[in-house]
């Protein structure tokens, strides 16, 4: 059902080719809008709704799945991506929905706010991070939708919905974490903390090291991450914490030697050389612990994000926190096990609980393992591989990485799916929102 509906709209008439960041979804759409403000949003859905078409807004396209495909009416927000509005007794900011985290930085910086916790990149809308849980680390802190305290939403009929936790509240509490699969987000309003510097510690330590002392390590941080370099028994891990002491250790060459030309340009390099000759993997792979240990104190916003210049495609799971040390030990005997060279290093983070339905960290804290493989290599032995480790541990896919799982497999892992559901009926009786992804991962309106 789901690639009937990607078919019937390829036809004669359509206009627009879109590829993602991953360069792994492509799609075309009949006809594309650039709205301006509401009223031109709300035009779009009720012209799509006349035509019979499916509606999509699209983001920075940097999820990995087709989750921001169309064959219908694709909506591009760039032109509806500023600041609305700035709350400076709650320190609220409401801001349009093609607003980048970029941006929404920028402007925060400004008031001398920031937010709480940020993914590890700044590229993506609000709207489009918030719609498919991106998080980032900390496990005293939830992902970024957590930090949605209001938002509006254009639904199947083209009338506004304003939600919040005083009203409208069953769409305010699935919408947060909507897929797109709702309406179309107009505007969102983001809770904001004033400004404050990470120090930050990176350094290399050995697996076995950081799986035996894993609890200390997530809770003695605010912000602990790992990552695992298959091959090599090694990980290189960062440790963000919460000071008062003013920026230094990281002048500007310094942070353009180390996150753009080591981590970027010459990881890029040995992809490259990767990819052309497996063999070569497990060597290569020991450039990476061999950096050394970094030392600094930035900006919060300026430690989370980093420049992303090597293209990859990646899937991501969440499980139980407790679960992850023998999780990981099990996909990295998978990888021994199986022949693959793996160039790019695991990515490990942990989550704190919320209450949204189908946040990946809904009701617990989680933790979040994400494999990656550079852009034009095979991916589906690995990733299938470590899907089948998950599976048994109610895994979670990120809504916006690559995964096989279908509303089948996913309702079980969501305790309050129905919820949700019963909120998409609701907003999308006609199933304005759907494409080929929705409807396998959610199933029809
Ligand atoms: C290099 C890279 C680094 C990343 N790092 C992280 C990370 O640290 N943590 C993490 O969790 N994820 C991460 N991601 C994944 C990324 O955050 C998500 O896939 C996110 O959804 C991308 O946002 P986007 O603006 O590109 O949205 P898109 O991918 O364009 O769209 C995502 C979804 O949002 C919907 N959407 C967009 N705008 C609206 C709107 N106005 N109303 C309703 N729905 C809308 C789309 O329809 C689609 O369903 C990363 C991805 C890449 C490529």
């Amino acid at each position: 059902m789901g690639a009937d509906i990607n078919r019937r709209f390829r036809l004669p008439l359509v206009t627009s080719l879109w590829t993602n960041w991953g360069r792994n979804q492509t799609c075309a759409a009949e006809a594309v809008d650039h709205p301006g403000d509401e009223s031109e949003l709300v035009a779009s859905v009720k012209a799509a709704a006349a035509a019979g078409q499916t509606v999509k807004a699209v983001g920075s396209g940097h999820s990995f799945t087709d989750i921001a495909c169309t064959y219908g009416r694709r909506l591009v927000l760039d032109r509806y991506a500023e600041i609305v509005s700035v709350d400076r007794q709650r320190l609220q900011v409401t801001v349009q929905a093609g607003c980048t985290i970029q941006t929404l930085n920028r402007k925060l910086a400004e008031l001398g706010w920031a937010m709480p916790n940020l993914g590890d990149i700044e590229y993506q809308t609000i709207s489009g991070a918030v719609s498919t849980a991106t998080h980032g680390t900390g496990v005293r802190l939830g992902g970024l939708a957590t930090q949605v305290v209001g938002l509006e939403l254009v639904t199947g009929d083209g009338s506004v919905v304003r939600a919040s936790a005083d009203e409208e509240r069953e769409v305010f509490a699935c919408g947060r974490v909507g897929l797109g699969a709702l309406g179309v987000l107009s505007t969102v309003t983001l809770q904001c903390v004033p400004a404050f510097n990470l120090h930050a510690v990176e350094e290399p330590m050995r697996l076995d090291h950081v799986l035996e002392n894993l609890d200390s390590y997530v809770e003695d941080n605010d912000h602990f991450e790992f990552y695992y370099v298959p091959h090599t028994g090694w990980t290189l891990t960062k440790r963000n914490n919460r000071t008062d002491a003013p920026v230094g250790g990281m002048p500007r060459w310094k942070e353009v030697r180390d996150k753009v030309l080591f981590e970027n340009v010459a990881f890029g390099v040995v992809c490259r050389l990767g990819r052309r000759r497996p063999s070569l993997v497990p060597r290569l792979a020991h450039l990476a612990p061999s950096g050394g240990r970094l030392d600094y104190v930035k900006p919060s916003h300026r430690t989370f994000v980093t420049p992303r210049l090597v293209h990859f495609v990646e899937m991501e799971y969440s499980i139980p926190r407790a679960a992850l040390p023998d999780a990981l030990v099990a996909v990295k005997d998978f990888i021994d096990r199986s022949g693959m060279m793996i160039s790019f290093p695991i990515e490990v983070r942990f989550v704190g609980p919320d209450d949204i339905p189908l946040s990946t960290a809904y009701g617990e804290q989680r933790a979040y393992c994400a494999v990656h493989r550079y852009v034009g290599e095979p991916f589906e032995q690995y990733f299938r591989g470590v899907e089948a480790i998950m599976d048994p541990l109610g895994g979670r896919p990120h809504w916006g990485k690559m995964h096989y799982q279908t509303a089948a497999t996913l309702a079980p892992r969501y305790p309050e799916w129905g919820r949700f559901q019963a909120v998409r009926r609701r907003t999308d009786p006609d199933g304005r929102f759907r494409n080929a992804y929705l409807d396998r991962v959610l199933g029809l309106p």
